[in-house]
């Protein structure tokens, strides 16, 4: 009797799967945020092409989620709607797409333990203009032959690396495995409180990994901020010479 009652709901669950851009599977979940300059490209374009081939090959990264622990244990957590991906950013929500998603831990925690997204080499900064303290996750994304397609760099923004490293977590410049110990400590001050700003970020071949190349236009570091963003990424401006763009936490799988 059970097996005759569900049997029509998986025929109408089975169809919800097969709504219009969800059939093909290389297509991404959610759109990712790239450079102006693949917008403005055709679809036959020799960079569009080599922007997607780097796609698809970092979409084959599954990612551990940052907040889950080796037992898979993930704490509650909010993302707030000025904290999503491509969100409008302050001073009045008009000035440049919220690149990354936003974790508050709890009621804002600060102790708040993060693991290894991939396997890859840490790189930590301080005084970060927009996140004070960071650490950077890379991995070089190749091809079948070991050419490298790209570098894929995902950020954990608004940590504490004092007290991390008073904790004894020194990583700088150290490899990692998925799913390692990377942080213990948000930092308390962050302006609307204590959280993870998880931003994952895809960078040329070549390139360091860790130049800017999105953001307001403001002051001098920002001057080679040139290129007003396009495509359906209206807000703020890129440096067309760098970097692919963003990517939506959802296409690797962390919600
Ligand atoms: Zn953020």
């Amino acid at each position: 009797m059970k097996a005759g009652f569900l049997f029509p709901l998986l025929i109408f669950f089975s169809h919800i799967s097969l709504l219009p851009g969800q059939a093909d599977q290389k297509e991404p979940v959610a759109k990712d945020m790239l450079t102006p300059v693949y917008y403005g490209a055709g679809t036959e374009d020799a960079f569009r092409l080599e922007v997607d081939r780097f796609l698809e090959a970092c979409r084959k990264v599954r990612f551990h989620h940052p907040l889950a622990d080796d037992e898979g244990n993930i704490p509650d957590y909010v993302i707030h709607d000025w904290g999503k991906f491509g969100a409008g950013k302050p001073p009045w929500r008009s000035m440049q797409h919220h690149p990354a998603s936003d974790f508050k831990v709890g009621g804002g925690q600060t102790e708040v333990p993060l693991y290894a997204a991939y396997d890859g080499r840490v790189t930590t900064f301080r005084d970060a203009p927009k996140y004070r303290h960071y650490l950077a996750l890379t991995k070089i994304i190749t091809d079948e032959d070991g050419r490298e397609l790209g570098k894929l760099v995902t950020i954990y923004g608004h940590i504490d690396l004092d007290l991390n490293e008073a904790a004894g977590l020194l990583l700088d410049g150290k490899t990692v495995k998925q799913g390692e110990l990377v942080s213990r400590h948000l930092y308390s001050e962050t302006r609307g409180g204590p959280h993870l700003h998880f931003e994952i970020r895809y960078y040329r071949p070549g390139e360091q990994g860790s130049e800017e190349f999105y953001g307001m236009r403001m002051g001098e570091e920002s001057r080679r901020l040139t290129e007003p963003g396009a495509g359906p990424w209206k807000l703020g401006y890129w440096d067309p010479e760098i970097g692919y763009g963003f990517g939506h936490p959802e296409n690797h799988g962390v919600k």
